[in-house]
Parts: structure tokens; sequence; C-alpha cells
């Protein structure tokens, strides 16, 4: 089945927001297997609008619209869309009910008069409550052809769409479809890629899809069947064969889980309690890790020692270290994640340090240049980066490998 995405709104033209709807909805309709040939962006003038939703109608089986549903002028999907479909409109007295209620609760004193055309509906139209606005959302079905009008507000369409959209889609189907991730750290997309070329390759039922996410991949697996168990059931031998050529760089098949949930996972497996020190990363990395409700298990304290009296004095880094190789180098690194363990007795620390830009790099060591340390067991494994990109990128890069480099140092020691 075919899907398009048209947004409507000329604030969406004129750049002045982005349009975080198409990318929540076309993910969404991945998901559920709809095939997505085109997403159409037009301003809130009737003709284009009519001109699109034709265009749409015509070769897409569900066509799904997002904004133009306010109370005011310019606001013209329902209607534009009713006319073209050849839908009726008249007031549904349950969505004029829902109006009043949810002026009820938000303390208006009075409802605004051009609030009641949104209680307008095409006759005939599936109504769709809307619990955090006063437009409904709605679904027009004719000639096999589906049409489904929501609000523009994310905080109002992601919860509609979630909650009674999702469900629609999914019955529409013939198919069943199951997806499985598979999530990555520690090699490139590119990597991944070629390990997998034959896979992906050779693929149509299930279909791998891949991600690149800042230091890590995300692989989606899905397939369709005529049931669950069936489409499960493909899907895992493929899961297995991923799993069997990436190794220990594969760190979770859940969905929801994160790298820092991961790593935690981990820890907390082995009986292990961690400490952080960080020089360029400031406590990023502490609050990657404290995401993680329940971290406190095993994790306890950290360390900002952004400047050498700091590394000197909350980690013992020798002043001749830093001296002799500065505070950006292999010794330093190592120095400050056995200082980490000593200061508070964790099981195991992690340590940054880098030159995060845009000033202060040299020749020699240029910015972008980090080094990542980790103690385990009597044992720092130090490991250089050269990573691209501006302040942000390099510090949020540096706490992906420093997240991972702690996750493989327990694979191998445990
Ligand atoms: P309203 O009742 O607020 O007028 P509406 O359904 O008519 O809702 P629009 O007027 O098109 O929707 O947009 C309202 C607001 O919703 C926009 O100002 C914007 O903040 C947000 N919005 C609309 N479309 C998008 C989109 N595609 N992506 C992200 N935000 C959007
Ligand atoms: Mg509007």
């Amino acid at each position: 089945m075919v899907c398009e995405l048209i947004s409507v709104g000329t604030e969406l033209l004129l750049g002045n927001i982005v349009n975080t709807n198409t990318q929540f909805l076309a993910e969404k309709c991945a998901l559920l297997g709809l095939s997505m040939y085109h997403q159409v962006t037009v301003g809130d003038n009737r003709e284009r609008l009519t001109q699109v939703i034709r265009t749409a109608l015509d070769r897409s089986d569900i066509v799904i619209l997002t904004g133009g549903l306010g109370p005011t002028e310019d606001d013209l999907t329902k209607e534009v869309c009713a006319e073209v479909m050849g839908f009726s409109l008249a007031e549904d007295p349950h969505t004029r009910q829902m109006i009043e209620s949810y002026f009820k609760n938000n303390i208006y004193k009075e409802i605004p008069d051009n609030n009641w055309k949104q209680a307008i509906v095409p006759q005939g139209a599936i109504v769709l409550d809307n619990h955090n606005g006063t437009a409904p959302g709605l679904i027009l079905e004719k000639d096999n052809k589906t049409a489904i009008l929501l609000p523009g507000p994310p905080n109002e369409l992601i919860p509609l769409f979630n909650e009674q959209v999702y469900p629609y889609l999914e019955k529409l189907r013939p198919e069943v479809i199951r997806s499985q991730m598979v999530k990555v750290c520690g090699i490139g997309e590119s990597q991944v890629e070629d390990k997998l070329l034959d896979l992906i390759d050779s693929q149509t039922n299930p279909t791998i899809a891949t991600y690149a996410k800042t230091g890590e991949v995300h692989l989606r697996i899905t397939a369709s069947a005529a049931t669950t168990e069936e489409a499960d059931s493909m899907i895992k031998p493929v899961v297995k064969e991923i799993k069997k050529r990436l190794g220990d760089a594969v760190y979770s098949t859940k969905e929801n889980e994160s790298l820092e949930m991961a790593v935690v996972r981990l820890l907390k497996k082995n009986g292990l309690t961690v400490t952080t020190a960080e020089s360029c990363t400031g406590g990023m990395l502490a609050a990657r890790l404290v995401n993680v409700p329940g971290v406190s298990d095993v994790y306890r304290e950290g360390y900002i020692t952004y400047s050498n009296k700091a590394k000197r004095r909350l980690l013992d880094v020798n002043k001749s270290t830093l001296k002799k190789y500065g505070a950006v180098s292999e010794q330093t690194a190592r120095e400050m994640a056995i200082g980490g363990v000593f200061a508070n007795g964790a099981d195991v620390c992690v340590a940054t340090t880098g030159i995060a830009g845009p000033d202060g790099g040299t020749e020699e060591k240029p910015v972008g240049l980090v080094y990542i340390s980790c103690y385990l067991k009597d044992k720092v494994t130090v490991e250089r980066f050269q990573f691209k990109g501006n302040r942000e990128k390099i510090r949020e890069q540096t706490v992906v490998k420093a997240l991972d480099l702690l996750r493989r140092s327990i694979l191998k020691n445990y």
C-alpha cells in the first residue's frame, strides 16, 4: 500500500519552522510497512492545496495531511479535502461537546467564535478525538482511497497518531509487519554495510535498513507475513546472522535500550561500580550514565577535571606527566583513569581528555584529538581518536566512544 504525506502551511515553505511532523510520520509509515514515494509541502492556498490533494489521491492509497485544521481563515485543509473527495460538511455534536469540554478544562472564560468552525466535519468521516487541542483528526474513506487529516502542532499530532491512527493503519494492511532493532557501536556505517552487503542486497523480506547515529549504527530488520509468528520466525535467523558477523559491536537488540542502558546492564550483571574522570566532556559522560534509572547501584561519583590543577588535585595525575606529555596525551588519560579508581574505590573508571576546539589545536595535536581510557582489573586501556566536526560533535562522539570502551572492556574481562 502506498502512502503519501502532505504538509500544509506557508510557514513551512518559508523555513520558519522545521517540518518535524513529516519525519515522525514517515518513520511510523515505514514501521507499518507502507510504501512512501512522495512527501509534499504546500502553502495555505486553496488552488494549490486542491491540486496537491488531487494528485496525491490519484497516485497513492493513503494520504496523510497535517496542518491547516485550525480555526482561522487560512486553515483550509478540511474544506478542500472534503470538496475534492465529494464530502459535504456538517456540524458534529460530539466534536462540539469535545471543544466545549476542552475550553472548560483550560480555564478559558469564553470560547472564541471561530472555534466552532472546528466542530464542522465531513459527513461520513471518522472523527478522531483530540485531547490536546480543539481540531479533531479526520479519516475520509472513498473509492478505496483514504485521507487522514491531522492537526499541525506536534503535541496534538503525535498522541493522536499513536493512539488512533496507528491502530487504524495496522488494520488496513492485509499482512502483519514486525520489526526488530539491532544496535551497533564501535564500527562505522560503511563498515557495517560492508560486512552485511550480501544480506542487505539479497533481502526483500525481511528487509534490513541502516540508520547512522552519532557514533552508532542502528539496523532495523522488518518482515511482513500472514501472522506475527511467521514474521518473527523470518526475522530471527537474520538477526542471528548479523550478530554473528558483527560480534561484540552489537550492544543491544532491544528497541528501547540505549547505549548507556546497555552499559549499566553490563555493570550490574558483573557487580561492578564505575566512576568517571572527565576533561573535554565536562560531565556529559556522567550525564549519559545518569540518564539510566537505577544507575545509583553502580555509579556513585565522578570528577570533572578541566584544568591541570584539578587533574592533579582530584586524580593525582603527576605534575611531570602533564608537563612532559601535556593534558591531552595517552599518559595523562592513563593516569586520570587510575586516579579515579584510587580516589573513590570504584571497580572501573573511564576518563576523557581531548581538544574540543575551535581553538587550542596545534599541528601535533589538532582539534578533535581525544584520548579515552578505561581502568579495569589493574589494567588500563587507552584509545586515541581523531574526531571531525565542531566542538559539540567532538564532545558527543567522545562520550559515545567512552561508553563503548567501557562496554568492551567489561566484555573482554568477564
Ligand atoms: P492550529 O489549530 O494551531 O492552527 P493547525 O492544524 O491549523 O493547528 P497549522 O496552523 O498548520 O496547524 O500549524 C500550527 C502549528 O503547528 C505551527 O505553527 C507549528 O508550530 C506546528 N506545525 C505545523 N505543521 C508542522 C510540521 N509539519 N512540523 C512541525 N510543526 C508543525
Ligand atoms: Mg492553523
